[in-house]
């Protein structure tokens, strides 16, 4: 995409949405991972209404290392897949304690090598837990990137190296809840809006309507 038009992008979503923020709740960096995990296959909704008692219940890795799985499968079960979140769950927790002295790591390498922990979170908690920027791919912002035109591919890690090309690394971070918000409000999966969109001037789908 030509620069002048990803500027004009950037300028509409900010004035559209502004410092627009995860809708995930959490009080710190291993809440913010672990609600990420139970987002997989999930709505943030129904994530922040059981995430009160489960951080209630666990509050440390060490917590969810040793924690009871029924117990926690119990807890986590309406955000579906619980058994294998739970086993996720309990192994990232267990490796952050005996090989990150119970705290979230700062880097992408680190977080990586954590069970259940994809790109997708990695960049999440590294943007919104130590303001690290990173692009998070998720539905939302692949569905849009490709409409818009900014890439062609679905593979999502594909998505966010052609994303890290294009957008400025100071909008990477918000670029990821303006998607999200976008995506939620306008540009929905089954029938984009793109009659009230402000950004339509600029996107491959509606030119190629
Ligand atoms: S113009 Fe349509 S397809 Fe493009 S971003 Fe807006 S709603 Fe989505």
């Amino acid at each position: 995409m030509k620069k002048e038009n990803i500027n004009t992008i950037i300028k509409l979503f900010e004035e559209e949405y502004g410092q627009a923020e995860c809708t995930l709740d959490y009080i710190n960096p291993l809440h913010l991972m672990i609600a990420t995990q139970l987002a997989a296959q999930c709505t943030d909704a129904r994530v922040n209404m059981i995430t009160p008692a489960l951080f209630k219940r666990y509050g440390t890795a060490g917590d969810f290392m040793n924690a009871d799985r029924g117990e926690l499968e119990d807890l986590i079960r309406s955000t579906g897949f619980f058994r294998n979140k739970a086993k996720n769950i309990i192994a990232c927790c267990t490796m952050l304690v005996n090989e990150f002295g119970g705290e979230v790591p700062q880097n992408m390498e680190s977080l990586l090598k954590l069970p259940g922990v994809g790109r997708k979170t990695t960049n999440l908690v590294l943007g919104d837990a130590f303001g690290i920027p990173g692009i998070v791919v998720d539905t939302h912002a692949g569905r849009l990137s490709r409409r818009i035109g900014f890439t062609n591919e679905t593979d999502p890690a594909k998505v966010e190296r052609d994303l890290a090309k294009q957008i400025p690394k100071d909008k990477w971070i918000i670029l990821g809840h303006w998607f999200v918000d976008h995506g939620r409000a306008v540009c929905n999966s089954r029938k984009p809006k793109c009659e009230i969109c402000t950004i339509a001037p600029l996107c491959r789908y509606q030119k190629n309507l």
